[in-house]
């Protein structure tokens, strides 16, 4: 069986017919990519789908039509898919078919959709003429809901994202080979990228980050002219695509030995190890990043680790959950089994440099296992 079939579409849009219910939606209007690629297997660059109570319907220009059908022929949970052609905007052809069926309150993705698209579709929507005595139709802002879903993988995803990161883990193992003094970031970095796609990623998942000396104390450096001079510490924070999934790793290579950045190297060390350690079905999200965070203030580092200790991985690169502080308003939903994402703590002092170090875990029963696989120090 291939991966593609194993995928449970039925059961990821009853989960999101579920939250129309608690909403009082008549149908979900999908647009985010990701979200479509999940929920019907969609992978155009646009189209749209109307997802109702019963029923299911893609919205795609005559570019995607023939893909579409063959989507609703592809795996028995998208035989009901029915697919609509948009003569114009996909958001006209939208509006067409949700007054055409009389939905009247239809949840958007306010995360992902820009303002003006909002309001050019709700102008479709009310410029539509209606058929006598039939309600409005009420446009009505949603967040997450998908993601969520999204957030705990099925075995099938898992089982990609596994092998996906047992192929980063073959790239990590090459790259210290190619930080040597003289070497700009941009000439490592194409490395980098070369190794991604010998080792079968379809593309990286970012744009690689190769930071160097000073430049590894900004913790999402862009990629220099600097050459790697002996005595650096060299963050390398890249991830790849592969079948759809992302992964991501970083290592902190050091050119030469100094005594102030391995002591940092084992600091960090300390608090990503803590920081996995706490993860377990059940643990929030501010409890796991709290476990670096504590560590790294044991040696003074508090204030040196500016950012969150990771991020959900999957469709996309940065999804569901969130593992941070809590900040005002911050869903810090547990944990739970089958989620997959970063443990990236770091140290950034503008004086030295920096270092971090990310790997990808996934939540099992009792604690998680660490995917990638490659040792701290290369
Ligand atoms: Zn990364
Ligand atoms: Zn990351």
């Amino acid at each position: 069986m291939s991966a593609v079939s194993a995928f449970s579409y039925a059961r990821r849009q009853t989960r999101a017919r579920e939250h129309m219910r608690v909403a009082s939606l008549d149908a979900l209007l999908l647009t985010h990519p990701p979200n479509l690629r999940y929920l019907i297997g969609f992978t155009g660059t646009s189209g749209a789908v109307l997802l109702t109570r019963s029923g299911c319907t893609v919205i795609v220009d005559f570019r995607y039509v023939t893909a579409a059908h063959e989507l609703a022929a592809s795996h028995p949970d998208l035989s009901g898919l029915e697919v609509h052609c948009a003569e114009h905007s996909i958001d006209d052809a939208a509006a067409s078919v949700i007054r055409a069926r009389g939905l009247r309150r239809v949840g958007i993705e306010s995360a992902s959709m820009p303002v003006g698209r909002f309001s050019k579709l709700s102008a479709a929507l009310a410029g539509v003429p209606e058929p006598v005595g039939a309600p409005t139709s009420a446009l009505v802002l949603t967040e997450r809901v998908v993601e969520r879903i999204r957030a705990v993988k099925e075995p099938a995803e898992v089982a990609i994202i596994r092998e996906a990161a047992a192929r980063l883990s073959s790239v990590a193992a090459r790259v210290a080979g190619f930080v040597l003094a003289g070497r700009s970031e941009r000439e490592i970095a194409a490395d980098i990228d070369d190794a991604l796609r010998q080792a079968g990623f379809e593309r990286p998942a970012f744009e690689t980050i190769v930071a160097s000396g000073p430049n590894s104390a900004l913790p999402h450096a862009r990629l220099g002219l600097r050459r790697v001079e002996h005595g650096d510490g060299v963050v390398l924070d890249f991830g790849g695509v592969y079948d759809g999934y992302c992964v991501d790793l970083t290592r902190t290579v050091q050119l030469g030995s100094s005594r102030e950045l391995s002591r940092l190297l084992d600091a960090v060390s300390q608090a990503h190890a803590a920081a996995i350690s706490a993860v377990k079905p059940g643990a929030r999200p501010s409890e796991i990043d709290a476990a670096a965070r504590d560590r790294l203030a044991g040696h003074g580092l508090a204030d040196a680790f500016g950012h969150g200790t990771g991020h959900g991985l999957g469709l996309e690169v940065h999804e569901e959950p969130r593992i941070g502080r809590l900040a005002p308003g911050q869903p810090d939903e547990p944990v739970e089994s089958g989620m997959v994402f970063t443990i990236e703590p770091g140290a950034y002092l503008p004086s030295l440099g920096g270092v971090r170090i990310e790997d990808d875990v996934l939540v099992v029963p009792g604690g998680c296992e660490v995917l990638t696989d490659v040792p701290i120090l290369l």
